[in-house]
């Protein structure tokens, strides 16, 4: 309705290869309006039967995962074998994980002995939204998407405008599923026209957003005094904690892992290395030699453990940051420039993977995200300087610790300030968990009963005998 259209780029070549909406709040009323009509069939659907649509979502993602994949990374520039071995397969355990979630969800009961009694009555909210990122596309738009479903709401969905090849494709998905009309609403566009018009309709009760911390303020500006609901994901500026008496191999690799995965664009991503004095240079000169070791290039070539940074946008804000990092006096220990890509990808956006060292805990280089494929190293020498280390920014979302003293993996993990804690590993999800940040990462959890929780108002009813 709005006319309006946004160019979609692939990141890996710089070429514009379709366009999308950019709708406006008059296709956020249309949405709401289909939504409000499926509303009441939907919300009175047993939940067996919600169970079976959500479960064939999950497996018709399965039977598409070439077709998603080759999406995803056309639209976000990771590599192809990254959107077939994680991405896609998420997209398709979230719809699973949440159809059954829905057949053992019971609400509790209260008993005040020869009283009373009190159970709550956990219903559907009515029409919800939920908006994702760029950066897992799929993955973190189902994560939202298949609880707020599965409990019974209508859904009004926008994915990033950056990454809506998938989100498309879902929507035809869920037709062939069974999913009625109404029922998830998918609807593309930018944050400031489309977001901001789902987060001002009143109709809408609820919003789960995962995005910048930035966005997520000012979505809580605009939705906290009309009351809505809200489950906000945010930024992080995750520590990774080595101690000398870590499993040095297993440490070794995984951080790698946890610095450039996905081209450091995780929200879990340990972007600040923090290691104990004592082995500072043995570290320092091994890791630096692993990661000069990752071949960036493109992302369809099976090799390449980094692909393209998502957009133009992203990876000019990426290369200032290195630049910031380097006029505070920080060290290049390798990488720093944008690369050339070569044939098709000689347009794409590429950087290397960079490890900074000598900058302390207040500069700006460790205390804003850059998302993207760019570390810092610190040396701390004492468990309480680790600490203050590992404490030192607004976030709060994810950490990881290793040593092989599980007493002091116990001590540091309860005084570390982050919603995740993974003692020895990085990423290892159940999706029962908890999932979400404190601090400025964020305000409330998703995952397991948590997100099924949120897309549920509870009632307490008292019976008096
Ligand atoms: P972003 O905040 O720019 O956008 C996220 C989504 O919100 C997009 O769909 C965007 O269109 C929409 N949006 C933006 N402004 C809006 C507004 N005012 N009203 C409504 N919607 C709006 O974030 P991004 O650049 O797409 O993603 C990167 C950020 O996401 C990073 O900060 C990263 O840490 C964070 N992230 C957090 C988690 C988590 O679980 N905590 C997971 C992934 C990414």
């Amino acid at each position: 309705m709005s006319g309006n259209f946004i160019d979609n780029v692939n990141p890996a070549t710089g070429e514009v290869y379709g366009q999308i909406p950019d709708s406006n709040s008059k296709d956020v009323e249309a949405a709401v309006h289909v939504a409000q009509k499926a509303f009441p069939v939907w919300s009175t659907t047993p939940a067996e039967e919600r169970f079976k649509i959500l479960n064939r979502i999950a497996e018709l993602i399965d039977e598409n995962l070439d077709e998603l994949a080759l999406a995803e990374t056309n639209d976000n520039g990771k590599p192809l074998w990254l959107s077939k071995k994680v991405d896609i397969p998420r997209a398709s355990a979230n719809f699973r994980f949440f159809a059954t979630g829905i057949m053992h969800f019971a609400t509790e009961s209260h008993h005040m002995e020869d009283k009373a009694v009190n159970y709550t009555l956990r219903q559907p909210i009515g029409i919800v939204a939920c908006i994702s990122p760029w950066n897992l596309p799929l993955y973190l738009f189902t994560w939202k998407i298949a609880p707020a479903l599965a409990a019974g709401n209508c859904v009004i969905a926008k994915p990033s405008e950056v990454t809506p090849v998938t989100a498309f494709l879902l929507s035809i998905i869920c037709r062939e599923a069974g999913l009625p009309p109404g029922v998830l609403n998918i609807i593309h566009g930018t944050g400031n026209t489309t977001g901001e018009a789902i987060v001002k309709h009143p109709a809408i009760k609820a919003i789960s957003f995962t995005g910048s911390t930035r966005a997520g303020e000012r979505i809580a500006s605009i939705a906290a005094p009309k009351f809505k609901k809200l489950s906000l994901e945010l930024g992080g500026k995750n520590p990774n904690i080595i101690f000398a008496d870590c499993d040095w191999e297993k440490m070794l690799k995984i951080s790698v892992q946890s610095s450039f995965s996905n081209q450091g664009e995780i929200c879990l991503c340990g972007s600040r290395i923090l290691i104990e004095e004592t082995v500072y240079e043995r570290f320092k000169a091994a890791f630096v030699e692993r990661t000069k070791q990752l071949k960036v290039g493109d992302p369809l070539n099976e090799r390449s453990k980094q692909g393209a940074i998502v957009s133009k946008v992203h990876f000019d804000k990426i290369i200032r940051c290195i630049d910031t990092a380097r006029q505070e006096g920080g060290k290049i220990l390798c990488g720093g420039h944008a690369i050339k890509g070569e044939g098709r990808c000689e347009n794409g956006y590429f950087i290397e993977p960079t490890v900074i060292e000598g900058l302390g805990p207040d500069c700006q280089t460790n205390q804003e995200e850059i998302f993207g494929p760019v570390v810092t190293l610190q040396s701390f020498k004492t468990e309480e300087e680790a600490l203050q280390l590992a404490n030192a920014t607004q976030y709060g979302l994810a950490a990881s610790i290793w040593t092989q003293d599980i007493s002091k993996a116990n001590r540091m993990a309860a005084r570390v300030e982050s919603g995740i804690i993974w003692v020895n590993c990085w990423l290892l999800r159940d999706l029962r968990t908890p999932f979400g940040g404190m601090k400025n990462s964020g305000v409330g959890r998703e995952g397991g009963w948590e997100a099924l929780r949120f897309f549920t108002e509870a009632k307490n009813i008292c019976i008096e005998f």
